[in-house]
């Protein structure tokens, strides 16, 4: 019988030795790359020894919930998540029609899960666009909740649009054109810092040396210049001892981070950071981004080192985190056994470093690094990488597991 993850008063996580955690294998290709994942999650963790195991808990959300509950996404799934506070999904499909909500947004909404996390990095000889994909190692932070994704909208001619238009004409003077559609994006300063405070930590953490705030403030100064500012003022005032502007950095100690300070906070302009990334990757770290260009430069990086096969995701909130891969349900490869499964085995690398399980995690990415060396991959790398071999999504599974083994009695850690 295992036991549920606790959250100690300082906010950190009490993990068991046998930990409950919920699971939904997910719709479409979900089951084919859950399947493979969870031996290779097992097989990691037994490896990794002080007698630790997971308890899983299958959880049910998307199609099957709706098939065998009526409900995409049961009170009883989300009250295990809370119960538990880690759990880990496949991808759901969200049904094309009017008024079925995504169960993806109604999760992260309902659980409060501010923080879009996302981590990317390449893994040789994957296939990529540019020439130096290995300069990429960073972690998006994405913030989850609030800019012109909070839902507020009103279709053209509707009278709530005309009103909105009425009162801006009123408050600003100036006139919308009326045949438009109407949405609104706030950001607020709580918003904001709960997600930068989250970044920062991470940073401080994992021995990152930069957060940088993307933002197009230069044009939105309320919204997008909010969160420069707030950002900046949460690493003042709460990391004050640890961190320093790269305006300070540069101006009081000629580039050089001066004793005790161990992180340089920055900022960029959401377009020139789009040009940076390309152009510099080695000079970023961790990212902290608004809604909306958070979604734009998480798919943009994922490009960079090889696509969505291989991208990891978290969704973090306070004490609680739902692991899935970036990519979606893909129904018209479902259930035939060929598609990658590295991101949510990466995904479930993630998980292991939340729960303190740096090491399992460790030996996921370095089984997952050395088996994708192999050239043994699925058909999404296969098709773009030479002198490979097409293998199916469990042989590949297989190889990784292979792997862990030999690493294990390699006594490569
Ligand atoms: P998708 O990610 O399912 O597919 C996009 C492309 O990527 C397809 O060509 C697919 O073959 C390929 N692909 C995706 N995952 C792959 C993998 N593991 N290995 C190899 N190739 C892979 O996106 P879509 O087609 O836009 O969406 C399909 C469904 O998934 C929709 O219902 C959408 O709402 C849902 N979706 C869910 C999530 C989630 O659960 N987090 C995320 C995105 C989309």
């Amino acid at each position: 019988m295992g036991e549920a993850i606790t959250l100690r008063p300082d906010g950190t996580l009490n993990t068991p030795k046998n930990p409950v955690i919920p699971f939904v294998p997910g719709d479409g290709i979900g089951p084919d790359i859950w399947g493979v994942a969870r031996k290779v999650f097992d097989q990691a963790v037994a490896k990794s020894g002080g007698g630790r195991s997971i308890d899983w808990l299958e959880i049910y959300a998307g199609e099957k919930a709706l098939r065998e509950f009526g409900d995409t996404l049961p009170e009883a799934s989300l009250e295990a998540i809370r119960k538990f506070r880690v759990a880990i999904k496949g991808p759901l499909t969200t049904p094309v029609g009017k008024g079925i909500r995504s169960v993806n947004v109604a999760l992260r909404r309902t659980l409060d899960l501010y923080a879009c996390v996302r981590p990317v990095r390449y893994f040789p000889p994957v296939p990529s666009p540019v020439r130096h994909p290995e300069l990429v190692d960073m972690i998006v932070f994405r913030e989850n909740t609030e800019d012109v994704y909070a839902g507020i909208e009103w279709p053209k001619d509707s009278p709530e649009a005309r009103e909105v238009m009425a009162l801006v004409e009123k408050l600003s003077g100036k006139r919308i054109r009326e045949d438009s559609g109407i949405g609104i994006k706030p950001i607020s300063r709580s918003g904001t810092q709960r997600l930068v405070r989250m970044a920062i930590r991470y940073a401080l953490d994992h021995g990152k040396t930069s957060v940088t705030l993307v933002h197009k403030g230069n044009i939105m100064k309320f919204t997008e210049g909010g969160f420069r500012a707030w950002g900046y003022e949460v690493a003042e005032t709460e990391f004050g001892e640890e961190t320093i502007t790269e305006e300070r950095l540069w101006k009081e100690a000629g580039g050089v981070l001066p004793q005790g300070k161990k992180l340089v906070i920055k900022d960029r302009i959401a377009d020139a950071m789009f040009q940076q990334i390309l152009l510099q990757p080695e000079e970023y770290s961790v990212l902290a981004l608004p809604n909306l260009n958070g979604d734009y430069i998480s798919d943009a990086l994922a490009a960079q080192v090889g696509g969505l096969g291989m991208a990891p995701g978290a969704n973090i909130g306070e004490g609680i985190a739902v692991f899935e891969a970036t990519h979606g349900s893909s129904p018209k490869d479902a259930g035939k056994n060929i598609v990658n499964p590295s991101a949510v085995i990466l995904s479930g690398a993630m998980m292991f470093d939340y729960i303190g399980w740096g090491d399992v995690a460790t030996r996921i990415r370095k089984a997952l690094a050395e088996s994708i060396e192999t050239r043994h991959v699925t058909f999404d790398l296969a098709k773009q990488m030479e002198n490979s071999t097409q293998v199916l999504c469990s042989e590949f599974g297989d190889i990784v597991l292979e792997h862990l083994e030999k690493c294990w009695l390699g006594n490569a850690w």
